[in-house]
């Protein structure tokens, strides 16, 4: 998911609308935005579909007045899936005690299940089945006196990935767990502020980025001005390394590094790790494109646009069926067969995970009249689910799940396949010595199986990390 947030400009929802268009990719089944303004109170509206559709005639804007705002794009992770419940849809606002709260959640709480037992046991009516609901309950529940305060006081009972956005009438609040799985960043623009997923939504609308929010922080920003506290026991930072490789825009900076700067050292890491002779390289478009750059340029074979991705389909993993998913593949790219024919092509991608969008490629590649085919990816096999935030399916329909390297190349019928190593992956992030295995840099479950925070209510379910 992505959330943005803005106080102390004029129209705020306008800011919001158009930071949460640049975050579009992180969520593309539904979006919500909740304002504040002192003589209207708080208004909120939630749709399914595009940010472009929902918020930008004048009738919905002028619903949203005021001049802080927050703003939330879904994709589901947890609660119902695709576009069933707007329920379901963020920001959640409820009115409590000094006046309420509105919070638009990125990442997953992995013992939702057990508070959320716990809360409508003491009385608690939930509107959703979303996990980022407990947090308004506990909230609403905290003794504390100040908004913040509850929010700290709730927050410490939660588990797992947040970065979270937030707003009460007059503060507009950040917050990120204390591993700093999901990214957070901050923006200054004119006499105002403004939170963000990423920096390519404060580049939108002309924000100058000032830092990301710290693993473990939370700042309450008013208009007097940002206090920074760390409320949480500090942990060693786990920021997720799928970020890297595949969620985060390019044009955005994680770590003080362009996230294109990233995949393009993934790529030629990969030209390292896995040689092959062949006569083009071949991002599988958008999402293998940088890192099909560097593997051109480390290898010095000619990179070539041999697919070519119809601009008007969104993501095909966002999809949240498997059915729409299937067929989104050729909806969605094509194969320049002019550029293939006769040729051995290495086709660079940045994930295996079911293996359905790889086979397909693959089927439509040797159609198209290629001699041989090379599969080159920027992550190792995913072999795990996620639990905090991005909606890998369940273990069983991992292809690394159940199948060895060459397993998955005999099932993708493919010349050769390859996959970056993890301490490779590691380097090309900017750990020059890898991946420490003591004490990982990073958050990289979906690859080692190695998780950061228990997965409660999974291993609850039989889960087995
Ligand atoms: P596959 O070949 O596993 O079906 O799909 C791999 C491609 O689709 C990659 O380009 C990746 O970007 C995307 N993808 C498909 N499904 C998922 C998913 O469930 N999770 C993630 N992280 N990426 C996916
Ligand atoms: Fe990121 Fe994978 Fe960790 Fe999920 S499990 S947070 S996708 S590294
Ligand atoms: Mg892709």
């Amino acid at each position: 998911c992505g959330v943005f947030g803005v106080i102390g400009v004029t129209d705020a929802a306008n800011f919001v609308a158009l930071g949460l268009h640049a975050l579009q990719h992180r969520g593309q089944e539904a979006g919500g935005i909740v304002t504040h303004a002192p003589d209207v109170g708080f208004q909120s509206v939630r749709r399914f579909g595009y940010v472009r559709d929902n918020f930008t005639d004048p009738e919905t804007m002028a619903m949203l007045p005021g001049q802080l705002g927050i703003g939330h794009v879904r994709y589901s992770t947890a609660g119902s899936k695709g576009q069933t419940a707007i329920r379901d849809v963020q920001p959640f606002f409820g009115e409590f005690a000094m006046g309420g709260a509105a919070i638009a959640h990125n990442g997953n709480i992995t013992n939702a299940n057990a508070l959320r037992r716990e809360l409508i046991e003491r009385g608690s009516i939930f509107q959703s089945s979303s996990d980022s609901e407990c947090i308004i309950h506990l909230m609403a529940r905290s003794l504390q006196k100040t908004i913040p305060d509850r929010m700290e006081d709730a927050l410490r009972r939660v588990e797992g990935a947040f970065s979270i956005v937030a707003m009460t009438r007059t503060k507009l609040i950040g917050v990120r767990d204390p591993l700093g799985v999901r990214p957070l960043v901050l923006g200054r623009i004119g006499d105002g502020w403004a939170l963000s997923s990423e920096t390519c939504a404060l580049d939108i609308i002309g924000a100058e980025f000032i830092r990301e929010i710290e693993p473990g922080e939370m700042i309450v920003i008013t208009d007097k001005g940002i206090e920074s506290t760390y409320p949480f026991r500090p942990k060693r930072p786990r920021f997720c390394i799928f970020e890297h490789v595949y969620f985060s825009r390019p044009d955005s900076i994680l770590g003080g590094r362009s996230v294109y700067e990233t995949r393009e050292a993934i790529g030629r890491e990969l030209a390292k790790e896995a040689p092959v002779e062949a006569d083009l390289v071949c991002p599988v478009p958008d999402s293998g494109t940088p890192a099909a750059i560097g593997f051109s340029l480390e290898s010095g074979i000619p990179y070539a646009m041999g697919i070519i991705r119809n601009q008007y389909m969104g993501r095909t993993f966002i999809e949240p069926t498997e059915q729409i998913r299937n067929m989104g593949v050729r909806l969605k790219l094509n194969v320049n067969r002019a550029l293939i024919r006769g040729k051995r092509v290495i086709l660079v991608d940045d994930s295996v995970v079911r293996g359905t969008t790889s086979r397909k490629i693959k089927e439509m590649i040797l159609d198209a009249g290629a001699r041989e085919v090379h599969f080159r990816i920027a992550s190792p096999p995913t072999a795990w689910p996620c639990f905090y935030g991005v909606d890998t399916p369940q273990r069983e329909k991992l292809l690394a799940a159940t199948m060895s390297e060459e397993e998955m190349r005999d099932h993708l019928q493919v010349d050769s396949l390859r996959f970056i190593s993890l301490d490779g992956l590691y380097r090309a992030v900017g750990e020059s010595r890898g991946r420490d295995a003591s004490a990982p840099q990073y958050c990289d479950a979906c690859f080692s199986g190695e998780y950061p925070v228990e997965p409660a209510d999974m291993v609850e379910q039989g889960f087995r990390p």
